[in-house]
């Protein structure tokens, strides 16, 4: 197709009306317009004469209510959205009277930015807008940000981005209009450079000084076109720049554009507003925080209590007194152990006095608890020596004055000798021989010191220390555990019968730690509960954020649209925005957490598992919840339209 004989730009009975309630504004009433490839033309008339909007239609970033268009001989009709993107990313380069340049970013991520929507490898587009920046006398300034540049400057950087994708076309619209006059002349002689180097211009503006620039001066008045200079037909047509420059055509920028694009949104977001950010997101924060403590304190109160569980194991029951009065309640006595041991389904019972004692060698007396029970002690406790050993048979059917010491007892009452094995020790003054020393048990769930003991023979306590034979307990074990309510019950009537009432308790181990199990269960669930409530207040946090910055930076979103963004580039971008904040705050709340557990565990000595599972989980969550709540606001600001977006103050 020759250059010369088909316009680039073809207008036939454009018009554009805008309708807000019931006035119409006729902006273009029928523009006839033909624009070659080479051509610097300047547009001129007064404001309100439809300039804009006639610019705005020939860089299809608005459409006009009726006339068609056909750009390089195609009618443009028939594009759709990203048709048009890819039209205006490929062949158009804009230049804005307000520059709008995108001011969280360099004016070399400014450059790049339409080879970035145009799919670009990031070598080639650096060294591009580096070269375009250098050629531009900004070699110095490609990493200062727009607000640190001079009006001159800046408008020489929207140069540079109205280029990179090759720029065939570039339209301006008053690019001297803020300028002071020695930019605003510097800034025309790079445009009639350009159009010496084969770009179509169309320089708009309502200074006919400015518009001298040009070679050819076409006046619109009141939405119509009064006078045309015309083409200057002695003057040989250019090689015109190509309508794309290489890698412009394009497929969608990589994931890791849109990432590396949208995290620097994120950033920049949070460092404007630092504080607003902190309290959208703390939403997130808290309920990843409470899912990872959580599970880490549940976890370790899980892990002790199965470790407790399997070192006594639940096929056990207690019988106790209940109450100490002896009006009302008669003792547990060692027959009533025997008579418990013949019935089915018990396998043993170990009965047990606890009472207090005074302990009591070389110049040291402690206060100590006395068991007096039986040597199955050890295997219903499981509750082995460390040094010496166990009481025998004998000494039980004897009464022998021998016992074994707690681990705390040995240190404090024996400092200096490793194994008291041997030694002897008053227990409220009478002499006991220490046959070894217990396994450390460290503290109990209340805090007690399970090692501050002493365990003998039940018949020894009763004839040399207490003078009775009475029992706080007897510890039952079971031999079929699906039968435990029967041998319950058995148990049950059988102390009614000895004792003529119902003057005991019993306490299963299965049931208590059922019961242990159930409310662990029940308060998981709670703070499950807390944690999906504070996840989605999080969620709609950062909706609430994201629907801020969409309306903030609406005219962002217009200038990406106008360089030719896709409406998936952006959004992509804004999607990802709120996931890379949710993520922030995933990541924040992990910390919390982590932190909460370690003070769980140091301030409170609890058991605290973490469980990368749930640190993923959580974290995936709340990025999950960023998604489906960053939704709405990225669609809306994908689905608006440019030149309203562009027009948005
Ligand atoms: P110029 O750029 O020459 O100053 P514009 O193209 O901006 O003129 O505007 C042409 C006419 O259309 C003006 O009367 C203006 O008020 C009107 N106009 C422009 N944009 C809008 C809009 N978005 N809604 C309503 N009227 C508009
Ligand atoms: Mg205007």
């Amino acid at each position: 197709m020759n250059a010369s004989h088909v316009p680039l730009i073809d207008l036939t009975g454009i018009c554009r009306s805008y309708r807000s309630g019931d006035v119409v504004t006729r902006a273009l009433r029928g523009v006839e317009l033909s624009i070659y490839s080479g051509e610097f033309v300047a547009i001129v008339g007064a404001s309100g004469s439809g300039k804009s909007t006639l610019m705005n239609i020939i860089g299809l970033i608005d459409r006009p209510t009726q006339g068609i268009y056909r750009f390089a001989g195609q009618d443009v009709a028939g594009l759709d959205r990203d048709g048009l993107a890819a039209l205006r990313r490929n062949s158009f380069g804009f230049i804005f009277q307000q520059y709008h340049l995108i001011s969280t970013v360099s004016a070399l991520g400014n450059v790049e930015m339409p080879a970035v929507h145009a799919g670009a490898p990031r070598a080639y587009r650096h060294r591009r807008a580096s070269a375009l920046l250098a050629r531009l006398g900004l070699a110095t300034r490609m990493f200062n940000r727009p607000s640190q540049l001079s009006g001159g400057q800046q408008q020489r950087v929207s140069i540079a981005r109205s280029l990179m994708n090759g720029g065939a076309v570039i339209l301006a619209d008053e690019p001297t209009g803020a300028l002071d006059s020695k930019s605003g002349t510097e800034v025309l002689g790079i445009l009639k450079e350009l159009a010496g180097a084969g770009h179509t211009i169309i320089l708009i503006t309502h200074d006919s000084n400015v518009a001298a620039a040009a070679e050819r001066i076409i006046r619109i008045e009141d939405g119509l076109i009064a006078s045309d200079s015309g083409r200057d037909a002695g003057r040989v047509p250019r090689s015109s720049v190509a309508v794309a420059a290489r890698h412009a055509n394009g497929t969608s920028p990589p994931l890791w554009a849109w990432l590396e694009e949208a995290a620097r949104s994120a950033f920049a977001a949070l460092a404007v507003n630092p504080v607003r950010t902190a309290l959208t997101l703390s939403g997130i924060v808290i309920g990843v925080a409470s899912v990872v403590a959580m599970m880490a304190i549940g976890r370790g109160a899980q892990a002790s209590f199965m470790e407790r569980a399997s070192a006594i194991g639940t096929n056990w029951l207690v019988v106790s007194r209940a109450g100490e009065s002896a009006v009302t309640s008669m003792p547990l006595t060692l027959a009533d152990a025997e008579a418990i041991k013949d019935l089915a389904n018990v396998s043993g019972s170990m009965p047990a006095l606890w009472e207090a004692g005074i302990l009591r060698h070389a110049n040291t007396d402690m206060n100590a608890e006395v068991i007096a029970t039986t040597a199955e002690f050890r295997t219903v406790h499981n509750w082995d020596t460390a040094k010496g050993m166990f009481f025998t048979k004998e000494d039980e059917i004897s009464g022998n004055a021998v016992m074994l010491l707690g681990a705390t007892l040995a240190l404090k009452l024996f400092p200096n000798i490793a194994d008291p094995s041997g030694s002897h020790v008053l227990v409220n003054n009478i002499p006991f021989l220490v046959t070894g020393v217990l396994e450390s048990k460290g503290l109990s769930e209340k805090g007690m010191d399970r090692d501050n003991n002493v365990v003998m023979p039940l018949r020894t306590a009763a004839m040399r220390l207490y003078g009775k034979d009475e029992l706080s307990e007897i510890v039952v074990s079971i031999a079929d555990m699906s039968r435990l309510q029967q041998t319950k019950d058995a148990i049950k009537s059988l102390l009614i019968r000895r004792h003529g009432r119902e003057d005991f308790w019993l306490h299963d181990a299965a049931s208590a730690f059922r019961k242990a199990e159930d409310e662990r269960r029940s308060s998981n669930l709670l703070l499950g509960a807390i944690a999906a409530i504070s996840m989605l207040v999080g969620g709609i946090g950062i909706m609430n954020i994201m629907l801020i910055t969409v309306a903030e930076r609406t005219r962002e979103i217009g200038v990406r649209a106008a360089i030719g963004a896709r409406t998936a580039d952006i959004l992509g971008q804004f999607l990802t925005e709120a996931i890379v904040l949710s993520a922030i705050g995933g990541v924040f709340g992990l910390l919390l957490g982590v932190l909460i557990g370690i003070a769980a565990a140091t301030l409170f000595g609890m058991t605290v598992i973490f469980s990368i599972t749930a640190a993923i989980g959580a974290v995936t969550g709340a990025v999950v919840m960023g998604t489906l709540f960053g939704f709405m606001p990225a669609f809306r600001a994908a689905r608006l339209d440019p030149v309203v977006a562009l027009s948005s103050q």
